[in-house]
């Protein structure tokens, strides 16, 4: 019962056929390799971009802070939504990486932010040339940390006010493919089509040992980055551990049919578990994370039978009422079965 997180599941082991295959013989290293002539090949397929510049790097926050700081100059700012992962789990890495770039936090119910709030924060930042920050570039995050999903209509409204104002436009897909298969959208129209100029293009959580993809579908702003990730450390030698698990992560559609089991175990999980009148949802489902909240004493109930998850957003303190309603998060991953979600569920009764 191991719903803590999506990168606690193991990953695929076409992902890892992959590797074992990548590592016989000699290749070029630093991403001059064949595989990720490969990659890079299909990347643009599948995002009908044929120019698009496309990198890999081991972790999310490398791929959104190099991102963002090719984007975005130190004296100027990113909008963002207040909970969003740059701003609450990257322990200041953008901030670090852009040399100092001021995150300017946006409000919206279910980590999603609102036109309106975007507006008014982007004009607050004109306000007064040279004494306030200038206006950088948006961070919209799809799937939202609170398991949401924006529309391609919210996306572009969003990235239609950020373009207006001056402003380029990130998209945070730790979670892309569960986005996309819950939009029952393309990848395409996912980004670009949606005015995305640069996306963090996740495979970590979605079945892959430690691989995500940076993509530019602007080429000209390919090079800063290529600079921003050697000078990082972010450039892989032996680059083939990186183009080998993209490459088997986007063999066959595994990533889409990874992401499709993910979603389906995490709206079985919610309909089974709004069954339960203790049961309250904090935010909606709309891929494979579910946020709720139920008592305090079923909680240690769950937990005596060995039901992992995480508390959501902290612990609760050690003392309270058996009645106290505690929240939690609960993950699902390409790896979470029928049984683990029966098991679970039996847990509550
Ligand atoms: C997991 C996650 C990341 C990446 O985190 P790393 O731990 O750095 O790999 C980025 N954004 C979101 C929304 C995430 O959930």
């Amino acid at each position: 019962m191991f719903f803590a997180s999506d990168n606690s599941s193991p990953a695929h082991p076409n992902v890892m056929e992959a590797l074992v295959n990548a590592n016989k013989g000699y290749t070029s290293g630093y991403g001059d390799e064949e595989a990720m002539d490969g990659v890079r090949k299909n990347i643009r397929e599948l995002f009908e971009a044929p120019d698009a510049a496309v990198y890999l790097v081991a972790t999310g926050t490398a791929a959104n802070a190099l991102a963002l700081a090719t984007l975005t100059k130190p004296w100027e700012t990113i909008f963002c939504h207040r909970n969003s992962h740059i701003e609450e789990d990257e322990c200041g890495a953008p901030e670090f990486y852009t040399h100092g770039s001021k995150l300017t936090l946006v409000d919206g119910s279910d980590a999603m932010m609102t036109p309106d709030n975007l507006q008014t924060a982007i004009d607050y930042t004109g306000r007064i040339g040279v004494h306030n920050v200038q206006r950088g570039s948006l961070s919209i995050t799809n799937v939202t940390e609170f398991g949401t999903v924006y529309s391609l209509e919210k996306i572009q409204s969003l990235t239609k006010q950020a373009h207006e104002s001056g402003i380029k436009t990130h998209l945070d897909g730790a979670r892309f493919a569960n986005a996309m298969v819950a939009l029952d959208c393309t990848p395409a129209q996912l980004t670009w089509k949606s005015g995305i100029d640069v996306v963090s293009f996740g495979g970590t959580k979605n079945g892959c040992l430690g691989v995500e993809a940076v993509i530019f579908f602007d080429p000209q702003m390919a090079w800063e980055f290529e600079l921003r990730r050697k000078r990082g450390g972010h450039l892989f030698s032996k680059h083939r551990v990186l183009s080998a698990q993209m490459e088997g992560y986007l063999a066959d559609e595994l990533w889409i049919n990874l992401a499709r089991q993910a979603n389906q175990a995490g709206q079985k999980l919610a309909a089974e578990l709004s069954k339960f009148s203790e049961i309250e949802f904090i935010h909606p489902t709309h891929a494979n994370l579910i946020f709720a909240s139920w008592s305090r004493s079923t909680h240690e109930k769950l937990a005596a039978k060995g039901a992992k998850y995480n508390y959501w957003p902290a612990d609760p303190t050690s003392t309270g009422s058996p009645e106290e309603k505690i929240s939690a998060r609960l993950a699902c991953s390409w790896s979470t079965t029928d049984t683990e979600i029966a098991q679970l569920l039996s847990c509550f009764s």
